[in-house]
């Protein structure tokens, strides 16, 4: 099964995308965590795309759609699960082209909804682990009191560079600009499922969990 989350910076795409990976050995695709580590790594690509990302505003389609293309050669295991990924109608059109020429289809395009001021609040609250990549989150799923990662037990978290209240303006900006046509353009092909990206975490895994084997 292939599947798209889709839904603002903060809606909890990459938190959900981790629980599909584990409880149905689906792959999570994240072009933003591509793209950091390409700058992590300082490659010619990841210097080039440091202050679009910083700034909050998107790098070409021609470069996430070959991080993307690069992906989908490897192995398909349970899935994949696109987590950032597509976020222009270019880049939709791609993906749908790009999976036809590997022989699959994307079953879902799950629409994670939530409010702009939950966004606000929890991108600002939002940290990571610095060796594994869990999510965690100041209001909703705090650092264990031990200081300790839950997943891997790294000790080192930190705060995206974007995550601040300037960058999400524009970030959610271009969301609502170039982003959000893609819900009527999944609704069109019949593959839109909207969910309420609101609740506790468990709960909207329940909810997509419920949608995606309907
Ligand atoms: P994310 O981790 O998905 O919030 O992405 C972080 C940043 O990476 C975005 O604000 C963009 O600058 C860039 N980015 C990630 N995915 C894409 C994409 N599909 N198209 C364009 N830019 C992207």
């Amino acid at each position: 099964m292939n599947i798209i989350l889709l839904g603002p910076p903060g809606a909890g795409k990459g938190t959900q995308a981790r629980i599909l990976e584990e409880g149905r050995g689906m792959i999570q695709l994240s072009t933003g965590d591509m793209l950091r580590a390409a700058r992590t790594s300082g490659t010619e690509m990841g210097q080039r795309v440091a202050a679009i990302m910083d700034a909050g505003e998107l790098v070409t389609d021609e470069i996430v759609i070959g991080l993307i293309e690069e992906k989908l050669n490897g192995d398909h295991g349970g899935g994949f699960i696109f987590d950032g990924f597509p976020r222009t109608l270019a880049q939709a059109d791609a993906l749908g082209e790009l999976l036809e020429k590997h022989g699959t289809s994307l079953d879902a395009v799950v629409e994670m909804r939530v409010d702009d001021d939950a966004l606000v609040a929890r991108i600002t609250a939002r940290s990571t682990c610095g060796d594994c990549g869990e999510v965690y989150n100041d209001l909703t799923k705090p650092i264990p009191a031990d200081g300790k990662c839950s997943n891997c037990g790294g000790t080192e978290f930190k705060r995206r560079a974007d995550d601040n209240e300037e960058s999400l303006k524009v970030r959610l900006m271009e969301y609502y600009k170039k982003t959000s046509p893609l819900i009527g353009y999944y609704y069109a092909k019949g593959k839109l499922a909207p969910v309420d990206g609101l609740g506790e975490i468990d709960a909207v895994a329940s909810e997509i969990s419920t949608v995606l084997d309907a």
